[in-house]
């Protein structure tokens, strides 16, 4: 019998020991007064729920943030005891589901709050409160309405939490603006725990951190452009494999749309990486990819399954089964989503759903388990 079985054509590579040493480095610059929790939803970026979380759990993260109950679910499976919070999933429904696989919900509306009352005073729950966003959150009229009547009294929140809109436009009036609303809420319900700032409200500075900092892209190597010398280490790699070499005359178009068209006569290699593996379409003609010491030019449209480079430049040969590398430490996502004009987060969530991923410095599972600081679990 034949068999398919074969290295993939594309790989992106994570790198766990970078998203240890992001997660150790953000602790140490907001100072032990301020706790972090990591931001892992959609798949973690895009890089791997159960990974990740354990990477992190490892660096002594006690409180992960997921976006919704499947994802929660999963990670309980894969962690009996760290503290998971859900950022919206109808807590007013599934509040039984919540509660036998110890998940705590975040409060987004009266509903919920109500619901929260209802189950009791054993009911943790984080409470998110509208500054500024218009997405989620008691708005302040409800939070004062509901402080009247007492219910926080009764069923104190474990954390009152807000989101910045433009945290990553520091001279931004409305962070602001928001911190300031933030501040109202606070004082008024004088939580245990606040928790303002997400990646980018870190580098706002003292006045954003409150208790806790909720971080996801700085940790996945993803820098907020304002900050100069890149604090983070890069976390993804990305490499994908040369399937075919030819030889183009001068003034032959390549791609979809003749969007190149060759000025000499060139050698072009076609490349196994496309859009289905998350490359952003809108790269195309604008980024440089990585041979070895060598860099070859992205040429043409990108399509599903292939992109183009020209490698008339590159010395040697290069033939197919060369990988060619599209992220490095000198081109990161950073680099690659404003090439395509999307922001990093989408170009690797998709990179992430799209590609093989490979895993560099997994930590073993039992440390995962035995890493737990003393004073780990929700608050
Ligand atoms: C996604 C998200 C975060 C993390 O944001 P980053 O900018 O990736 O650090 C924090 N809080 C909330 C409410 C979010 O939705």
């Amino acid at each position: 019998m034949l068999s398919l079985v074969r290295p993939p054509d594309v790989v992106l590579e994570i790198d766990l020991a970078a998203v240890r040493t992001n997660f150790q480095n953000i602790s140490t610059y907001v100072g032990n007064q301020v706790r972090v929790a990591a931001v892992v939803k959609s798949d973690a970026y895009g890089l791997g729920l159960v990974n990740i979380a354990r990477a992190l759990i490892d660096s002594g993260c006690n409180l992960l943030f997921v976006a919704n109950l499947d994802e929660a679910i999963l990670l309980r499976s894969a962690f009996s005891t760290i503290a998971i919070a859900v950022f919206r999933d109808e807590f007013d429904r599934f509040g039984t589901f919540y509660r036998s696989h110890g998940l705590i919900p975040v409060v987004n509306n009266c509903n919920e709050l109500s619901a929260v009352s209802k189950a009791g005073e054993a009911q943790t729950y984080f409470l998110n409160v509208e500054t500024g966003f218009s997405r989620f959150g008691l708005s302040i009229g409800d939070v004062r309405r509901e402080y009247l009547l007492r219910t926080f009294e009764r069923f104190p929140p474990s954390i009152v939490l807000s989101h910045l809109a433009c945290g990553e436009r520091i001279w931004d009036e409305t962070n602001v603006l928001q911190r300031d609303r933030f501040q109202i809420v606070y004082d008024l319900l004088k939580p245990t725990c606040g928790s303002l700032a997400a990646s980018a409200g870190v580098w706002l500075g003292k006045s954003y951190h409150f208790d806790m900092v909720r971080v996801g892209s700085a940790l996945y190597g993803i820098n907020t452009p304002t900050v100069q010398a890149n604090p983070l280490q890069t976390v993804a790699k990305l490499r994908a494999r040369i399937l075919d070499v030819r030889t183009v005359q001068a003034g032959e178009a390549v791609g979809y749309g003749a969007t190149f068209r060759t000025i000499r006569t060139s050698r072009i290699a076609i490349v196994g990486i496309g859009y289905k593996h998350g490359l952003p379409w809108s790269c195309a003609n604008k980024v440089v990819v990585k041979l070895g010491e060598h860099s070859a030019p992205l040429i043409g449209r990108i399509s599903m399954e292939y992109m183009t480079i020209d490698v008339t430049d590159v010395p040697g040969c290069c033939n197919p089964g060369t990988f060619v590398e599209l992220l490095c430490d000198d081109f990161t996502v950073n680099d690659l989503a404003a090439a395509a004009g999307i922001n990093p987060q989408e170009a690797l969530t998709r990179l992430g759903a799209g590609c093989t991923r490979k895993y560099l410095n997994l930590s073993s599972p039992t440390a995962a388990f035995t890493a737990n600081p003393p004073d780990a679990g929700e608050d």
